[in-house]
């Protein structure tokens, strides 16, 4: 029972999932790890870690060893996935010895990001490693048939990146990958508050924002929200109230380069599959699919029916999970 384990892994910027066949997601936690900056000590890592963020005293650090979908810091990844396999274990009963694992590379990953994702993953304890192109698991966990030959759009809009696919007879047909997602949102939360407030908000509370009151759509029901961030002037607490518009005025222009992602995949169509995405629409997955409005913005701005997939947060690892079914014929992707 040992030694056949199969497990998917979701190596996310922002969360990291754990796909066992019996059991399902065995974990999901953040991608975030807690570090001792004197003696290199791992601290904390997933949850535990993330709730750190921006509270800790100057010598603990909580990272993110992913940035952009690919891997930032490669020691600090192989012990967040370390741990991750361990917290595993503990959630499945019994201990995962050498598991074959099937884990996601972003569509724009260059080989040599590709080649760290599997050394890290095999460093963290597994014995074979196979890559599955992240889209195509974002697609196949959505639930979208993408073996046969009819356009699968798929539009996963993660922590630091937003990719979008077109998939026809299990490949990527086109696609596009840029830097920003729900981070990038984040950050304009961040920028805007101090620039018009002088008030400085920290990353997670930036985030809370986002999900509370963060709107893609202009036209929505306004809502407000109070806020306590420190005043820039005389450095004390201060409580302000933020408005749903501003929010969305402040996250407009990044929201129009996700669209213009969609648009330029969109248009790389071989015409043959164009009138499936009229019929058969897109899909839109990732954390960030799940801000107020999204799908009936994105619908709106290009004119195409939008569905929102199942369950966002949890597409890519279910499509790592039933990879491992076919895991023999993605070995090829491996190398
Ligand atoms: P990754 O694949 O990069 O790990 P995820 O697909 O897990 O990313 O998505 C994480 C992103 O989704 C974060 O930026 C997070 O703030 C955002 N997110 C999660 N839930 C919501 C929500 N309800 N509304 C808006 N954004 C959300
Ligand atoms: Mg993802």
């Amino acid at each position: 029972m040992l030694s056949t384990l199969e497990l998917g892994i979701d190596l996310g910027t922002a969360n990291i999932l754990v796909y066992s066949k019996n059991k399902g997601i065995a974990l999901n936690e953040p991608s975030v790890v807690a570090i001792d900056t004197e003696t290199k000590k791992v601290l904390a890592v997933g949850t535990e870690a993330k709730a750190m963020i921006g509270k800790t005293p100057g010598k603990i650090v909580a990272i993110r060893p992913l940035k952009d979908g690919v891997i930032a810091d490669f020691d600090i990844t192989t012990e967040l996935l370390q741990h991750i396999m361990r917290k595993a274990s503990k959630t499945l009963g019994f201990a995962i010895r050498k598991p074959n694992v099937v884990v996601c590379a972003p569509s724009g990953s260059t080989s040599v990001d590709r080649r760290a994702i599997q050394d890290a993953v095999r460093n963290a304890g597994a014995k074979k490693v196979h890559l599955i192109e992240e889209p195509v698991a974002a697609a196949i966990g959505a639930g979208l048939p993408v073996d046969e030959p009819v356009a699968n759009v798929i539009v996963d809009i993660g922590g630091g990146t937003t990719e979008v696919a077109i998939i026809s007879f299990g490949g990527v047909v086109a696609c596009h990958s840029i830097r920003i997602g729900g981070d990038r949102l984040d950050e304009d939360i961040i920028n805007y508050v101090r620039k018009v407030f002088n008030i400085l908000i920290g990353e997670r509370t930036a985030e809370h924002i986002k999900m509370e009151i963060g709107y893609a759509l202009v036209d929505h029901e306004v809502k407000s929200m109070n806020v306590r961030g420190r005043d820039l002037v005389t450095g004390l607490p201060k409580t302000i109230t933020l408005k749903s518009t501003e929010i969305q005025q402040a996250m407009k222009e990044s929201l129009s380069h996700i669209l213009e992602a969609i648009r330029a995949t969109l248009e790389e169509c071989p015409a043959e599959l164009s009138g499936d995405i009229v019929d058969r629409g897109v899909i839109l997955t990732g954390g960030g699919a799940l801000l107020n409005g999204m799908e009936e913005w994105v619908s709106k701005k290009i004119d195409v029916p939008v569905h929102l997939a199942p369950n966002p947060l949890e597409s890519v690892a279910l499509g790592t999970g039933k990879a491992l079914k076919y895991i023999d014929k993605l070995h090829s992707i491996a190398k």
